[in-house]
């Protein structure tokens, strides 16, 4: 069965604003025929990738843009790169520059989707300022993907936690607006949108655009101890989101944050030793029925390329 990455951050690692990275070039040890070698051998065959600007709060990026499209350039069949954007600036004015980077990002550059961070930037994602994002992406018809949940994050210099990301900024029923407001807008809610999976299964069930991913609840990469793994979390809402029949537009992403092929092989080799051969014990445990292998099938290969709109190939 091949797998697909439908979350991740690789090569983008965290960067001050003012040095950002915009090419491969400036990447030690950059390798893409190894990591694609790597990749063929865990029958992965595709990958998405992406930054994230977090300018307007602590001043930083994941990645960039420009690095984005540089790295999708090395395997355009295989990889999948999003840009990032904070739709409003550090005064809380619209970003027009922003906006029209994603377009010229996505035109000129074939990058394919819009990562949206409203916890870390301190908006809300109903906030009629940041609807000509939503405009654009309907125009260029990419998919949006929200980080809409909560955040485990520790204390760093001029940033303490508690500020950083919080919850008010995540809770799922922003969203609704967004989605009535946007009917054709296809986007996902990272993370199963925790701690409101429930609410964000509800939300699934009247917006057939609407997606969600897995990424953070198996084995987040590198042990750390504020990023928690939750996997019996993970095979209760999966067995929840079968009885809300939503099930369909649920798929795998290991949100790897790095440059280390190794390390994100070993993520992966990890997952989906989980997910394959752990899992369905998991949901056993809880009274739901196992998946069927076509259920898994959707969940670590297929259910994505609805999102990406990549099935019609
Ligand atoms: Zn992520």
């Amino acid at each position: 069965m091949k797998v697909r990455d439908g979350h991740t951050h690789m090569y983008q690692i965290p960067t001050p604003s003012d040095s950002l990275r915009r090419s491969v070039k400036e990447i030690e040890d950059f390798n893409m025929e190894l990591l694609l070698k790597r990749l063929d051998e865990l029958e992965v065959s595709q990958f998405q990738i992406m930054p994230q600007e977090m300018t307007r709060i602590s001043g930083r990026w994941l990645g960039s843009n420009e690095l984005s499209a540089d790295v999708q350039r090395y395997a355009p069949e295989r990889i999948i790169a999003f840009a990032a954007a904070e739709p409003l600036d550090i005064h809380g004015i619209f970003n027009r520059a922003r906006l029209n980077e994603l377009e010229e990002a996505v035109v000129d550059r074939g990058l394919k989707g819009l990562l949206l961070t409203p916890p870390y930037g301190h908006y809300y994602s109903n906030d009629r300022r940041v609807y000509p994002f939503y405009e654009k992406a309907v125009k260029l018809d990419i998919p949006i993907y929200f980080h809409h949940a909560h955040m485990y994050t520790r204390d760093a210099p001029g940033c303490p936690a508690r500020v950083r990301c919080p919850l008010k900024y995540a809770r799922i029923w922003l969203l609704e607006d967004v989605a009535i407001d946007f009917p054709e807008l296809r986007f996902n809610v990272e993370h199963m949108g925790y701690p409101w999976e429930e609410e964000l299964f509800a939300l699934m069930t009247n917006h057939p655009n609407v997606y969600t991913d897995i990424a953070m609840f198996i084995d987040p990469y590198k042990g750390s101890s504020t990023k928690k793994g939750r996997p019996l979390l993970m095979a209760r809402n999966l067995g929840m989101a079968r009885e809300y029949g939503v099930l369909d537009r649920v798929f795998y992403g290991s949100d790897y944050v790095g440059e280390s092929v190794d390390e994100y092989v070993d993520l992966l080799r990890r997952e989906i030793a989980y997910l394959k051969d752990g899992l369905n014990r998991d949901m056993e445990a809880f009274g739901f029925a196992p998946l069927t292998s076509e259920e898994m099938e959707g969940l670590l290969s297929k259910n994505v390329l609805k999102l990406w709109r990549q099935d019609r190939k």
